[in-house]
């Protein structure tokens, strides 16, 4: 049989590992769903044989979640109780039995209507994140569809050990199912960064390529195929001497990232004895695991909003509990909690809000908070309750002037005042910050330090802001630069008012993560640099190897400079001189790949 040609697909790299296996095809959207009308008397009874699909489904994935037993991190667990209360949530309840009810239609159509149109909700939304969320709705709806029908709702294993699962879409339940032992890769045609198969890929260690466009209908089941999850590659029918070079490759990189997570219990801390807290960002309670497993010396940034997705903000109680888990895990370390930062490309349903022609400039994030005073009070309490747990730094995101931070600490004093009328305790040391990522508050942070115990950077908005870069707009992506000299400039003015005010300076926005801006980042003397977790182990590798007086030459010098681009230029060509395994002229090498 002659052979068959390679194809070449460039997806997104979502996962590190490179792997070499067989294709095991997984096409799960070919599910034909009957439209029937019904009569009169069959509608109740199929009211019935949905709440009963509904209730099998609830069923397996609770069987599938406790086969999700993955080192340490409970992040894809986590995930399939989203999708359990998305199951019971009442918008789809509700919406197709009143479907079934008002339409006389099947279950099966109705259901299939109210998930496209809470996938529309979803469509509207600008954030990765929550662009993601539309397909925990539309693997809900598959589940309970599949229960519905009778079909398999569980995936296949695939016959061959060690394969390539290949699929449009992926979701951790599906993961689950498979296991670990029989895949070693996953491919997607959707997806991105944030999306479940990045997720679930990275905490189970396999390489993952998701976003490869059309990459179905160019293979199947029992195909060889390279995942290269360091580049965002695939390969279809790869010839043997890409095989070999592939793996000879993929050999060398391994090895480095494993000598790079043996160095988890080591401190960060320059070859000249300068340290700096390794912290991590977290969006859930339960993704604490991972980033102590990480080797997190602090909670650099949770993100409460998330708990606020909801129709109904979650009460003082529940609130109270989530940060008190955290606080209690991290012990005498410090967990910086923000308060919610909603509106914006953060959507809510909450509390209720006019369309606004410029999300991200308007009635978002603090300025929500502050207009909806009774949910922002029961936050605050919560807070302070929970803060007798661990050692807690409350921060207002989005301070844009004075008032703000007055009226945000009037309402934190109001919170303690009605916890004293009641005598209950809350941590007197409770260090109070606020985020600088509005370019006006960087300006003048000198006017803002001596009010407050710290400064977190959150570089996604101030850079957004400062060079009028919508974050989200892969169109103007270009010009998004941490870079930047105007940012570079501002940062370092914000950093040294810090000190000079002896206030804590901590950075939380991706540019912290980033290992090509470390130097700069050492450079300019920050306390704490906070990051998604599986940046830790590069970063502090990096950490270990560099020299804190270096690096303040190098910043001092393209402090000096008058371009972006000389900048640019000297940090890459500074970074890629040092750690050639990393870096090289044009940024990162493959050993950062599927970051
Ligand atoms: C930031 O803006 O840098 C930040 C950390 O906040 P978020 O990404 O949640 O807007
Ligand atoms: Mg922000």
């Amino acid at each position: 049989m002659p052979r068959r040609r390679a194809k070449f697909f460039q997806g997104i790299d979502a996962s590190p590992g490179l792997h070499v296996g067989l294709v095991h095809l997984l096409d799960r959207r070919r599910v034909h769903i009957p439209k029937r009308h019904l009569p009169n008397a069959d509608l109740e009874p199929e009211v019935l044989r949905f709440r009963q699909a509904v209730t099998d489904s609830v069923a397996q994935l609770e069987s599938v979640r406790s086969k999700l037993c993955v080192r340490g991190s409970k992040e894809p667990g986590a995930i399939i109780d989203a999708h359990v209360l998305m199951m019971k949530d009442e918008m789809l309840i509700d919406g197709t039995e009143s479907l079934i009810r008002q339409q006389a239609l099947n279950a099966e159509w109705a259901l299939q209507q109210v998930v496209a149109e809470i996938r529309k909700a979803f469509d509207a939304v600008e954030d990765d994140y929550f662009r993601e969320r539309r397909s925990d709705v539309e693997f809900v709806g598959e589940r309970v569809l599949r229960t519905l029908l009778g079909k398999d709702a569980e995936v296949r294993a695939p016959a061959h050990e060690r394969a390539v699962v290949v699929s449009h879409d992926l979701s951790p339940a599906d993961t689950a199912a498979l296991g670990r032992d029989r895949v070693a890769a996953f491919v997607t045609e959707v997806g991105g960064k944030t999306g479940h198969t990045a997720i679930v890929a990275r905490a189970l260690e396999l390489p993952a390529v998701v976003g490869v466009e059309g990459i179905l209908a160019n293979l199947g089941t029992g195909d060889r195929i390279i995942v290269d999850g360091y580049r965002g590659q695939v390969i279809v029918h790869p010839s043997e001497q890409m095989v070999r070079e592939a793996l000879a490759r993929s050999q060398g990189l391994a090895s480095r990232v494993a000598a790079l997570k043996s160095e988890l219990a080591l401190p960060a801390e320059t070859t000249d004895g300068q340290r700096i807290r390794l912290a991590a960002n977290i969006e859930m309670a339960d993704e604490l695991g991972t980033a102590l497993s990480y080797g997190a010396e602090a909670v650099g940034l949770f993100r409460t909003e998330f708990m606020f997705m909801g129709k109904k903000a979650p009460s003082e109680a529940g609130q109270r509990k989530v940060y008190s888990k955290i606080l209690r895990e991290m012990g005498s370390r410090p967990a910086t909690i923000r308060t919610m930062d909603l509106g914006g490309d953060k959507s809510q349903r909450i509390f209720h809000t006019e369309p606004e022609a410029n999300p991200a400039l308007g009635l978002r994030s603090i300025r929500l908070s502050l207009r909806h005073r009774k949910a922002f009070l029961t936050q605050l309490r919560a807070l302070l309750r929970a803060s007798v747990e661990g050692k807690l730094r409350l921060i207002f995101p989005m301070i844009s002037c004075q008032a703000e931070l007055d009226q945000a600490l009037e309402m934190l004093d109001e919170a303690k005042h009605q916890l004293d009328q009641k005598s209950l305790p809350y941590a007197a040391d409770l260090e109070v910050g606020i985020m600088i990522e509005v370019p006006s508050t960087a300006y003048v942070a000198e006017l803002f330090a001596p009010r407050v115990d710290f400064f977190s950077i959150g570089t996604n908005d101030l850079i957004q802001y400062m060079l009028a870069v919508d974050r989200h707009n892969e169109q103007v992506a270009y010009l998004y630069n941490p870079l930047h000299v105007a940012v570079l400039r501002l940062l370092h003015h914000v950093i040294t008012e810090a000190h000079r005010a002896g206030v804590g300076i901590s950075m939380c926005g991706e540019m912290a993560g980033d290992p090509l801006y470390l130097h700069i980042l050492l450079g300019l003397g920050l306390d704490e640099i906070s990051m998604n977790p599986v940046a830790m182990p590069y970063v502090r590798h990096l950490i270990r190897h560099s020299s804190a007086r270096e690096a303040r030459k190098l910043t001092r010098r393209v402090l000096r400079m008058e371009t972006s681009e000389e900048i640019g230029r000297a940090v890459r060509d500074w970074m890629a001189e040092r750690f050639p395994d990393f870096f090289n002229a044009e940024g990162h090498t493959d050993l950062l790949g599927g970051l």
